[in-house]
């Protein structure tokens, strides 16, 4: 098959997939360029059934630009709590205070515009582009990198400059120019639903007969990636100090993962601790309770885990009583009761914890050191 008719065959058959197997969901066929991009942009790294609910709620409590740039940041970062990638949402409100401020509340209706706002890559343009003001921009994510290299064969790898400009061409020349945004729409849909990563059903796939990953047994080798860099390890080692049902927390403001978040003190390691004894002599203790403090470890958790993009954080949860008489440092601290320690957005990973309360060890410092690792 020539390349002008291969192209013609896979829009054609492509735009006949998606007249069959169209998925409704709120945002499709959204014409609103600010739900357009708050639904891209929950939906960055989260599965379409987890963020729903999300897109759900943050429009009903943010209907525009506008009540988005008001939003409080710690309401807006709790209704966002469970996404991850909290840059995400800073960006957002950041972008929407643009909007307001800076363009008279009037969304950019072009993509050099979109690129314009905080957070808004080629992706996030190309998508509010094409499906609110139906310009010719090709979105490119994962989903259209793996349709394309296998229906085309193409061996650069996903994650070189070279290859991401050879897909985003290619993308770019396939583009319906009658119907931008549901050609990019039923491209992603192909991908996310047909042409899965692993095990895509080939044989009842209306591309199969020109595809030449499929044609040539090459489906699983496609598309190429380069090699990950290793995730880089952290121990964390939360300290809750707790008196009279009050515990405190501190809110994240260093440049580092879950900036305007809450959690507990924190003590950093570079590994994993071995005894209470590592806790007791840090300067984490020593900073809250003096040199020589006797409070009580009443209970330390399990490892807890979260793999981020680039890091692997490990954290245990220490609980320290503290006497009516002890002393204790609170600076830079907010004391919080227990019960309502709910209402901040916590890291999912203290989340956990909270809410895994049947999985502490018990009362015994004898009992830490065979669960840690
Ligand atoms: S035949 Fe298989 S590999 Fe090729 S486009 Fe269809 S699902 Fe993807």
């Amino acid at each position: 098959m020539k390349e002008e008719a291969r192209y013609d065959f896979f829009r054609r058959e492509l735009m006949a997939w998606f007249a069959r197997s169209h998925r409704p969901m709120p945002w499709k066929g959204e014409k609103d360029p600010y739900l357009v991009w708050l639904s891209e942009v929950i939906l960055q790294q989260t599965r379409v059934e987890q963020g729903l609910p999300y897109f759900e709620r943050f429009r009903a409590a943010y209907p525009d630009v506008g009540s988005l740039a008001e939003a409080p940041e710690d309401e807006l970062m709790k209704m966002w709590e469970g996404l991850g990638y909290y840059s995400r949402a800073r960006n957002l409100q950041q972008a929407a205070r643009f909007i307001v401020q800076e363009l008279g509340g009037q969304f950019p209706a072009t993509y050099d515009g979109l690129l314009r706002l905080k957070g808004v890559g080629p992706y996030t343009a190309a998508a509010i582009a094409s499906f609110a003001f139906g310009l010719p921009h090709a979105v490119v994510d994962g989903n259209v990198f793996r349709v394309l290299a296998r229906f085309f064969g193409i061996e650069a790898s996903v994650d070189s400059s070279a290859g991401k400009k050879q897909f985003a061409g290619l993308a770019q020349a396939l583009l319906s120019r009658e119907q931008p945004g549901s050609h990019n729409q039923a491209l992603m849909d192909f991908g996310a639903t047909q042409c899965t990563p692993r095990s895509p059903n080939c044989t009842a796939c209306p591309l199969h007969t020109a595809c030449r990953a499929f044609q040539q047994g090459r489906v699983e080798e496609l598309p190429r990636k380069g090699k990950k860099p290793a995730k880089k390890e952290r121990f964390f080692h939360y300290l809750i100090f707790n008196r009279n049902g009050m515990a405190w927390i501190r809110k994240r403001t260093e440049k580092d993962i879950w900036r305007n978040l809450y959690e507990f003190p924190l003590l950093e390691l570079a590994r994993p601790a071995q005894a209470e004894a590592d806790i007791r002599n840090s300067t984490c203790w020593e900073q809250r309770l003096g040199a020589g403090a006797t409070a009580r470890v009443s209970q330390a958790s399990r490892p807890f885990s979260q793999v981020l993009t680039h890091q692997k954080i490990q954290a245990t949860f220490w609980e320290i009583g503290l006497a009516d008489e002890a002393p204790f440092n609170s600076e830079g601290l907010i004391a919080v009761k227990r019960e309502n320690l709910s209402k901040f957005a916590f890291p999912r990973i203290i989340d956990w914890y909270l809410n895994d309360n049947s999985l502490y060890l018990e009362d015994s410092l004898t009992n830490i050191k065979p669960h840690l690792p």
